[in-house]
């Protein structure tokens, strides 16, 4: 039977809330978990635990990548009697030794939640390493980046936890608890990367994605469903909306002056984005934009396209370089994904010189050539809801 413990940072820092937050994420690790097989999780001591027989690198890759965790540790399970500890800890470093049989320094970083243990932190710690000592006479103490490093928690009702290291997890908040908001996602470089910046900040998403069926094709469909289930290792249960967008781009083409239809097709997204969002109960639109990365998002052209949208749009990239993005989107797996070569629905019908600097003024007036209201009701109506619990194929293999 393996042991986890898990420690959480942020949570800890929201008052009376806290409860609240804690409950999110246990609630999201166990969902997490369930993908994988039986376990059993519970939260004490501002802690969390998982009992499980699931192989222990499974368990600590699906938790390395939990919103809300701070790190976590493979550990054991003791009593409060001394000699016992003094044992364990042993056992502990028998096994870190016959891996690293070069380690010449080690620490015991003890702490204690049960105040009427006999010792306090500093004197388990020295009685700790005294075990230490009299089988590896040769290792020294060093408190400043040792070799080895063992902790020991005593916490109440007789139970102490031993580990070795501590693995770090995301950090950031346990997602659900910043609330609901709607990604828009293209399957371009820089939105799945917004997604799990916001994801990371607790926010829990619903993807919106448009889709310009006939102009292009399914396959650009099949990208934006695996980026939304690889991104759904970050958050269990995930909705993808999929919107028909081509009659209103062919409207745009056909009745508004080239040089805005790609702002005018972003202030269609934001449109048809407003009534989802009423649906789907988000406050928010997430997108990944980045300031003057292309023409379409200058601060003007931003402005302007901002103002169709009846939400705050945030855009968690807006001060990164194309590289950083690309550094995000190799870390949490989502470049090779998406850079298939598939297009996106705003490369149909690009306009030849794009406006850089719109005005709003002259952007209502060509929106005026149009039957938004009919266009966007036809949209709303026409979209694909499809949701999606992450399978362990789609994570591991
Ligand atoms: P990305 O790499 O995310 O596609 P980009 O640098 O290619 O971004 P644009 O194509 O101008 O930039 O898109 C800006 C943002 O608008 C995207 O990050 C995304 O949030 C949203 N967006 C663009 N196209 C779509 C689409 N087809 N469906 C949903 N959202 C979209
Ligand atoms: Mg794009």
């Amino acid at each position: 039977m393996n042991l986890f413990v898990i420690r959480y940072a942020e949570i800890a820092l929201k008052g009376s809330n806290r409860e609240w937050f804690e409950k999110k994420l246990l609630h999201n690790l166990r969902r997490h978990l369930d993908v994988l097989g039986k376990h059993h999780s519970w939260k004490i001591h501002s802690r969390m635990l998982v009992e499980t027989e699931l192989d222990a690198t499974l368990v600590a890759k699906v938790l390395s990548q939990i919103p809300g965790i701070a790190n976590f540790s493979l550990a054991v399970q003791e009593t409060h009697d001394l000699e016992q500890l003094g044992k364990a800890v042993q056992t502990l470093a028998e096994g870190y030794l016959t891996k690293h049989p070069q380690t010449q320094t080690f620490r015991i970083q003890a702490s204690r939640a049960d105040k009427f243990f006999p010792l306090n932190s500093m004197n388990l710690s020295a009685h700790l390493g005294g075990a230490i000592l009299e089988r590896w006479p040769h290792l020294k103490v060093q408190l400043k980046d040792p070799q080895m490093e063992l902790g020991i928690e005593i916490w109440t009702q007789g139970r102490a936890i031993l580990y070795l290291e501590k693995s770090p997890g995301l950090g950031g908040l346990p997602v659900g608890s910043s609330g609901r908001m709607m990604s828009l996602l293209s399957g371009g470089i820089d939105s799945p990367v917004a997604s799990w910046q916001m994801n990371k900040r607790g926010a829990e998403m619903v993807y919106l994605n448009f889709h310009s069926y006939p102009y292009i094709g399914e396959e650009s469909k099949e990208k934006v469903i695996q980026l939304v289930k690889h991104l759904s290792r970050y958050q269990p249960k995930t909705i993808l909306l999929v919107v028909p967008f081509a009659e209103i781009q062919k409207e745009i083409k056909t009745l508004c002056s080239e040089r805005y239809r790609t702002l005018l097709y972003r202030r269609a997204m934001n449109r048809i984005g407003n009534r989802l969002s009423f649906k789907y109960r988000t406050k928010a639109f997430v997108t990944g934009e980045a300031l003057g990365q292309v023409a379409s998002q200058t601060i003007e052209n931003l402005t302007c396209t901002e103002e169709a949208a009846q939400f705050p749009i945030l855009r968690p990239l807006i001060g990164l370089e194309k590289s950083e993005i690309i550094k995000l989107a190799k870390e949490i797996g989502t470049y090779p994904i998406s850079i298939q070569p598939y297009p996106d629905c705003c490369t149909v019908f690009l306009p030849r010189k794009p406006e850089t600097r719109a005005k709003l003024e002259d952007l209502l007036a060509e929106e005026a050539k149009l039957d938004l209201n009919a266009l966007v009701a036809q949209a709303v109506a026409g979209v694909e809801v499809l949701k999606f619990e992450t399978s362990l194929e789609d994570r591991f293999f």
